[in-house]
């Protein structure tokens, strides 16, 4: 069985993914992945030819604000960089779960209904949490300004939307324990 676990920015995503890993479930993380996976050798190569050489500033670091300038308003080229991303991203995930086929596997991501990843995992766990409190925790956590946070929320699927396409919603506006929730999902989808 695979579970995808998405949520907004600071929703709890990567909290939730940490109580799963101690209830024994493998945790495919696919936004990490996907920031390794532009240092893939062949990966390197298509995004060079794709948005130029000064996509990496070095081996080891990605040269973000000039790939975000190069796709912000080109959405062609953001598709196009997607489809150098996604499937090597899709790859390691095959390999995630052929290397973890005695557990049961959690799929990560911010973007899975945004990037139709919905699609491939058997149930959905959405995590949510309350606006002002996601606001105050990315603040906290990324030192980031609160105008630069809500339009970072402003930029993905509103939560209503998430909550509506899952199966499970985990609220994590720390009033109900997280740790409660997990394993009242836990006993839904196994016991
Ligand atoms: P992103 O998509 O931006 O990476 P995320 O959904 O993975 O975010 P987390 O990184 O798990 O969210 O949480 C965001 C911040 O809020 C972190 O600093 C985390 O420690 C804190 N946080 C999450 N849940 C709680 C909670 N229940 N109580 C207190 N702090 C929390």
């Amino acid at each position: 069985m695979i579970i995808g676990l998405t949520g907004g920015i600071g929703s709890g995503k990567s909290t939730v993914s940490k109580l799963f890993e101690i209830l024994g479930y493998a945790v495919f993380y696919s936004d990490d992945v996907a920031k390794e996976v532009y240092f893939d050798q062949v990966v390197k190569r298509q995004v060079v030819e794709l948005l130029g050489p000064e996509s990496y500033v070095s081996d080891l670091l990605l040269n973000k604000s000039f790939i975000s300038s190069r796709i912000f308003s080109d959405t062609i080229l953001l598709h196009r960089l997607n489809a150098i991303i996604h499937p090597a991203v899709k790859e390691r995930m095959m390999q995630f779960v052929a290397d973890n086929k005695h557990k049961h596997v959690v799929k990560e991501s911010a973007l899975l209904f945004e990037a139709r990843l919905d699609k491939e995992v058997d149930k959905i766990v959405v995590v949510a949490a309350e606006e002002e409190i996601v606001i105050e925790r990315v603040m906290k956590r990324d030192g980031a300004n609160r105008e630069d946070v809500i339009k970072r929320i402003k930029s993905q699927m509103p939560p209503e939307e998430k909550i509506r396409r899952a199966d499970f919603v985990i609220y994590n506006n720390e009033q109900q324990l997280l740790i409660t929730q997990v394993l009242e999902v836990h006993r839904r989808l196994f016991l």
